[in-house]
Formats: structure tokens, C-alpha cells, sequence
């Protein structure tokens, strides 16, 4: 018989029908006639309850059937006689397709913390909380293109291994095939990376937006998603080592087109989610509530599913990086001195506390800040006229600060060279992006998001180990 996945099985709900399913214990509970074994096979997070009357097996048929063992059953759809599902599968045929030694499996049936999770990712795509998560992020990966595709953008793959180093967006990871005990060496005595594979120094990207500039000047609206690399040494829950950032560039645009497009974008997304997810949305604003539980009202957040509306009836506050000062300057915890870092005098770097404080306490909503010091800021940002802040925006979401970073890029060549010479960036490595600005130069705008920022939103976590199926971060690239 053809296997049904539980997801179809359980939304036709065809009584009478028979069916093979075949997926992995969740439990086994009985009692003295009958054994009821809930199966799921990650089609959905709803299990399938499977009946087996003890009168057809015996003892023997079921010792192997215990929380992991994947097991294949044929049997009847009937009418669920409990609460929870409509259907439920009386089993006529068993089998125990891989056993699951009761003494070694890690994963019970119990609740897990995440951190333990964390501890045997390899199998964590088991538990309730983790399939829920990958199933979101699946409708989120699709549905990041099928935005960008309806609104007629082009998707380049960008390189991940990079020759230049001049992103200026982090720490690099290096990238080379010498010998790190006996490297070549040059006559000057340092390693002779024309040796190396490439000829060059190679490392992983930090961000893709460089080389997909060079597509938007040929394409107009063009993007890039795939995986980017940081070797910072930030312990934090909104940092990983490796995460995926999506990376749009458009031609012909300034940055109110650039923040448009952001806020179109991360609204699709969402409501992408509460079109498609309702399920997993739903058992994780559980999760959520249930974990905050001992905490106290003011302390507890927004509902989940209440909040993914709210961010979405909700225009985003525009607000000058300027202006963001003043109001920090002035706020409760600047003067009382509860920041970690007080906010003095402009020109100074905004921490994710003071991010969150714009957000959460003052706005109360979504805010993009724009127009930040040019000295905090990347060499291809947009100068402004006033010589001292460039065209950058960063949209900042509640719990977890930036979300998106982006610019108008600088498309005058005099300009953008005079910004490198400052920024002692050399000119000879950038050759084919100044290139950009030579021939058939135009105003152009891009921002990335951090896709592993966004399921945070999505999926209420709080950690972003927890988004992502292989977390890399310091000190940690098990599996
Ligand atoms: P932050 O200040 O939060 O460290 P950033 O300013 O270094 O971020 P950008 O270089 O602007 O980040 O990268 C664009 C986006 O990529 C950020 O807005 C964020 O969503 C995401 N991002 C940046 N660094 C990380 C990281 N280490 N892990 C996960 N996402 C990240
Ligand atoms: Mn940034």
C-alpha cells in the first residue's frame, strides 16, 4: 500500500479508508486491551493516534514500539472517539521498521529544555518545538522568493568565498589550502599566499552585497540569499558564526524606496506565516506562554500571534538617527544611569539596549532609524550634504533590536574614492566594483536582512541557536 503522509491523512479525515502510515513514535501509553502509539512523520505537528487492539498482537509485536523507533502501519481510518484529532488509525498490520533502544534514546517522551536540545541537534528535528520551527522556516525560505519573484527581482548567487576583505561588515574566516604548520614564504618572511589555492588571500563572505551591486547595475532589482560568515567573538543570543542574510538591491532607488521595500518585505513575510503556519504559530505561542509563566505581567511578552498582527497593522516610525539621540539623551534610563552605555554626545554607536528601549519602550512599534555618523558606517553609504551623516537605515523590531541594515550606496566615484582613501581601504583590490561607478553609474539602494533575525520575530524563540538546525557559534561546530 501507498503511504499516506499523516498531514493529508489527517485533513481528507476519510473514515472508512485504509492507509499505511509510517513515521516515529512519539509514545506509548496502554491499557489492558489497548495500546494507542502516536506517530509523526514531520508532515505536520499534529501526531496520529494508532489503536492497536491487544486481542490482535501480543506483547512481543509491541516491545519494539517505543518513543523514536520508526514503525509502519497498515490499518483503518476511523472516528477519533477522544478529543484532539477528528481520525485515528486502528492497526491491522505492524511493523517495527528501526528499533530505538529505550535505554539510549536521549529524546523522551517528557519536555526537554532547550539548551539539551541544543545538545543532540542531530535529533532535535523530533520534538515538537524544533519541527515547528523547521516547518516555518521551510514557508519562510519560499516565501522570501516568491516575494521577490512577484515583484520582478532576479536572484544571484554571490560568491562565498571572497578575495577581498574590504565588506568591513566583520570578522573574517580565512580560507586556505598551505600547510599552517610550514606555510611558503615570501622573501619580506610572511606566508606567499600566491602559493595558496587561489593565488590570493581567500576568505568566507560577510555579506554578498558588493558583488551583488554589480548584478543591479545590469538588472535593476536583483537579490541574494545564502549563507554568511562572521568570526566575532559575540556570545549573544542574535549572533551565529554562520547564518543566512538576504541581500536586495535595487536601481533607480533612493533609500525612502529602499525603506518602503523593507517594510513591504518583512510584512509579506509575516503574513506569509500567519497564512501558512497557523499550526506551528499556534503550538509555539503556547511554548512561549507556558515558558513565561512565573514571570510577571510587565515582564511577559506580547502574544505571539497578537504581535505578528500588530506588526503588520502598524507603519514602521521613521525616525533620524539625530533625532533617536535626543530622545535617548532624555530617557528614564539614560539619566538614572541603567543603560550600560550612556548616551552622551552624538556621533556615538547605538547598542542593542538602546535599540530596544526606541522600540519597546518609547515607539512601541517597529522603528527604522536613518542617517547615522558616517564614522559608524560603511565606505558605500550615501553622503549627505550636511558631510557628516550618510544614508543608512536599520529597522529595529522588538527582542531583537536590528533586523535589517541598509543604505543608499554612494554612486559618485570622487566621492566614494575619497571615502575609501579615509577609510584606508585600498583602491587596486576594488578595482571591478569601482567599475560599477565608472561605467553607467546611478542612484542604487539595498539593505540585508539576517534570515535567522527574522525567525527569532517569527517564531517567538529566544535564542537563535534555536532557529537554525546547526547552530555555529564560539567555541561550538559539533555536527
Ligand atoms: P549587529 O549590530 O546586530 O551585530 P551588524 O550591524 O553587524 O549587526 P550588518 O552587517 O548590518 O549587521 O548585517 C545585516 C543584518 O544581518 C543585520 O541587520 C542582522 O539582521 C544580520 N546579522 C548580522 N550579524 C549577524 C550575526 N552574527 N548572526 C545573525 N545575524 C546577523
Ligand atoms: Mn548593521
Amino acid at each position: 500500500m501507498k503511504r499516506t503522509e499523516i498531514k493529508a491523512l489527517l485533513q481528507e479525515a476519510e473514515v472508512g479508508k485504509k492507509v499505511n502510515v509510517k513515521g516515529w513514535v512519539r509514545t506509548k501509553r496502554g491499557s489492558k486491551n489497548v495500546a494507542f502509539v502516536a506517530l509523526n512523520d514531520g508532515s505536520v505537528i499534529h501526531n496520529i493516534q494508532i489503536v492497536v487492539d491487544l486481542e490482535k498482537f501480543n506483547e512481543n509485536d509491541l516491545a519494539q514500539v517505543t518513543t523514536g523507533a520508526s514503525i509502519s502501519v497498515d490499518g483503518e481510518v476511523v472516528a477519533s472517539q477522544g478529543s484532539g484529532q477528528k481520525v485515528e488509525v486502528v492497526a491491522e498490520k505492524l511493523e517495527v521498521l528501526g528499533a530505538a533502544d529505550p535505554e539510549k534514546y536521549p529524546l523522551q517522551a517528557k519536555k526537554h529544555s532547550l539548551e539539551f536540545l541544543r545538545d543532540i541537534a542531530h535529533l532535535r528535528f523530533r520534538s515538537n518545538t524544533f519541527g515547528a520551527i523547521t516547518r516555518i522556516r521551510h514557508s519562510m525560505i519560499f516565501a522570501v522568493h516568491k516575494f521577490f519573484t512577484e515583484e520582478g527581482f532576479y536572484n544571484i548567487h554571490t560568491p562565498i568565498i571572497t578575495g577581498s576583505d574590504a565588506e568591513g561588515a566583520g570578522e573574517m574566516f580565512h580560507v586556505s589550502t598551505l600547510d599552517p604548520k610550514s606555510p611558503p614564504l615570501n622573501e619580506e618572511g610572511n606566508i606567499d599566499y600566491k602559493k595558496d589555492f587561489f593565488g590570493k588571500e581567500t576568505n568566507l563572505t560577510v555579506s554578498g552585497q558588493l558583488e551583488v551591486e554589480t548584478a543591479c547595475m545590469a538588472m535593476s532589482k536583483v537579490y541574494t540569499f545564502g549563507p554568511t560568515f562572521r568570526a566575532e567573538n559575540s556570545n549573544t543570543t542574535r549572533h551565529l558564526a554562520e547564518f543566512w542574510m538576504i541581500e536586495p538591491e535595487i536601481a533607480f532607488a533612493d533609500l525612502e524606496e529602499d525603506m518602503d521595500l523593507a517594510e513591504k518585505f518583512i510584512k509579506y513575510l509575516l503574513q506569509y506565516a500567519l497564512d501558512n503556519c497557523m499550526d506551528d504559530l499556534e503550538f509555539l505561542s503556547k511554548r512561549l506562554e507556558e515558558s513565561e509563566k512565573g514571570k510577571k505581567a510587565d515582564e511577559k511578552s506580547m502574544e505571539l500571534i497578537e504581535k505578528l498582527r500588530f506588526v503588520l497593522a502598524n507603519d514602521f516610525e521613521r525616525v533620524t538617527y539625530t533625532e533617536a539621540i535626543q530622545i535617548l539623551r532624555n530617557s528614564k534610563p539614560n539619566k538614572k544611569k541603567k543603560f550600560q552605555y550612556l548616551i552622551d554626545a552624538w556621533g556615538a554607536d547605538l547598542q542593542s539596549e538602546h535599540e530596544r528601549f526606541l522600540v519597546e519602550k518609547h515607539f512601541k512599534k517597529p522603528v527604522i532609524l536613518t542617517d547615522y555618523p558616517m564614522n559608524i558606517k560603511a565606505f558605500y553609504m550615501k553622503q549627505n550634504d550636511d558631510g557628516k551623516t550618510v544614508r543608512a537605515m536599520d529597522v529595529l523590531f522588538p527582542q531583537i533590536g536590528e533586523i535589517i541594515g541598509g543604505s543608499q550606496r554612494e554612486e559618485n566615484l570622487e566621492k566614494l574614492t575619497e571615502r575609501m582613501k579615509a577609510m584606508d581601504i585600498p583602491e587596486e583590490e576594488m578595482w571591478w566594483y569601482l567599475d560599477t561607478r565608472k561605467f553607467g553609474t546611478a542612484v542604487h539602494s539595498g539593505f540585508g536582512l539576517g534570515f535567522e533575525r527574522l525567525m527569532l520575530f517569527v517564531t517567538g524563540m529566544g535564542n537563535i541557536r534555536d532557529v537554525i538546525p546547526f547552530p555555529r557559534t564560539p567555541q561550538n561546530a559539533e555536527f
